[in-house]
């Protein structure tokens, strides 16, 4: 029986304003606020694949923003879609890429549309398609960053009674290093074995500040040092690898398989973040998971604090890993006051569990997402964002 033809009908991009539960603090920027670029690709079966691009902080951790994907999906991706044989996502993907340089968000949100359509027609979920899922439940990370922390402190015993969380990653690396590593000792000192603590620097410091810091940061009882200096200095996430026995991950420095093989050769980092976005979709951040496989590298399921579709999306992948030895932080959706999705994802027992249904196995709210479309909102972004963070 040939194979019946579906062809792409409609892409459509919405940007989503969403309010946090508190303001984020990160090296970069502090975060009052959540902006989404939700793709739906709509195809000629009636199919509807739904996918999300989502920064930290607009353009202040890296060089897309969710308007920039909007306008590169609308002007450059989404012709190429139209002439394009759904059911083939690499060949699509690879028109897509020689069409369009970098822009790893924007491609990475219409691959995992293209990703949950398949799977809707298919009756397949999205951890199938990418290979089969080991894991039902995913271990979650909460991010300490109110930038008290008495406050943070609270919010971890929280957290650990609620047993949602017992990861708990603080963000360090504005101000004095010597405040930040006191910040974490009395985090650590506070939960003791209860937690495992550990430290993102968000490129912060130096390469000479960091191999002052890092064996501090070890012997406070931190288990893991996150990108502690700029992404581009690979050679000094190297040296300082060697030189430290506490474990560095590589987050910023990783933007998909070509960069993991460079670290991996040079033994840079002992964990990877794995991002969906950063790395340019679904299927090229399984390929920098085979590469850190390949060369003993622990891998890490990454966030770029995704609400709903990029989370689902990032646990279907990181549920096929059949080792996940430092568990994830995909808990965008728990940092938004706002739901988009008609049924929000699960957490518990310290993590997350992995949706069951078809594709992706989530559902967008459309009232919802009328609600908080910024083309129909009169309000401005801000102006929400500051009145539900109360700051
Ligand atoms: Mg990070």
């Amino acid at each position: 029986m040939p194979i019946a033809t579906t062809r792409i009908e409609d892409v459509e991009t919405v940007i989503v304003d969403l309010p946090t539960i508190r303001p984020h603090q990160l090296s970069m920027t502090t975060m009052k606020g959540q902006t989404l670029m939700i793709v739906r690709i709509r195809m000629s079966d009636g199919i509807v694949g739904i996918g999300e691009g989502t920064t930290i902080g607009g353009l202040a951790y890296g060089p897309e923003s969710p308007e920039g994907m909007k306008v590169a999906i609308d002007t450059y991706i989404t012709p190429i879609l139209l002439q394009s044989d759904p059911n083939r996502i690499g060949p699509t993907m690879g028109a897509i890429n020689k069409a369009a340089q970098g822009n790893n968000f924007a491609k990475c949100a219409v691959e995992t549309a293209l990703v949950d359509a398949l799977g809707k027609r298919n009756r397949l979920t999205a951890s199938e398609l990418l290979g089969g899922r080991f894991h039902d439940r995913l271990p979650v990370a909460w991010t300490l960053a109110s930038g008290d922390t008495g406050s943070d402190i609270d919010e971890a015993e929280e957290m650990l009674a609620k047993r949602r969380h017992n990861i708990f990653k603080l963000k360090i690396g504005r101000g004095d290093p010597q405040q930040n590593i006191a910040h974490v000792a009395a985090i650590k000192r506070a939960l003791g074995d209860r937690a495992s603590v550990r430290a993102d620097v968000n490129q912060a410091w130096s390469e000479a500040v960091a191999s002052k810091c890092l064996p501090l940061l070890r012997d406070a009882g931190v288990d893991l040092v996150e990108q502690p200096v700029a992404l581009r200095n690979i050679g000094g996430l190297a040296r300082l690898a060697r030189e430290t026995s506490v474990a560095i991950m590589a987050d910023e420095a990783l933007s998909g398989p070509e960069t993991a093989f460079q670290l991996a050769q040079l033994a840079a980092a002992d964990v990877f973040a794995l991002k969906i976005a950063q790395s340019g979709g679904l299927f090229a951040t399984a390929r920098v998971a085979a590469i850190a496989e390949a060369a003993g590298i622990g891998l890490y399921g990454g966030t770029m604090l995704e609400g709903g579709v990029g989370t689902a999306a990032s646990a279907h992948l990181f549920s096929t890993f059949p080792r996940l030895e430092w568990g994830t932080e995909l808990f965008g959706p728990l940092l938004l006051t706002e739901e988009i999705l008609e049924e929000p994802l699960e957490y518990g027992e310290f993590g997350l569990k992995v949706p069951t249904g078809p594709g992706l196995g989530i559902s967008i709210d459309e009232d919802r997402l009328n609600r908080f479309r910024r083309d129909r909102a009169e309000r401005s972004f801000h102006v929400l964002a500051n009145r539900k963070t109360g700051s």
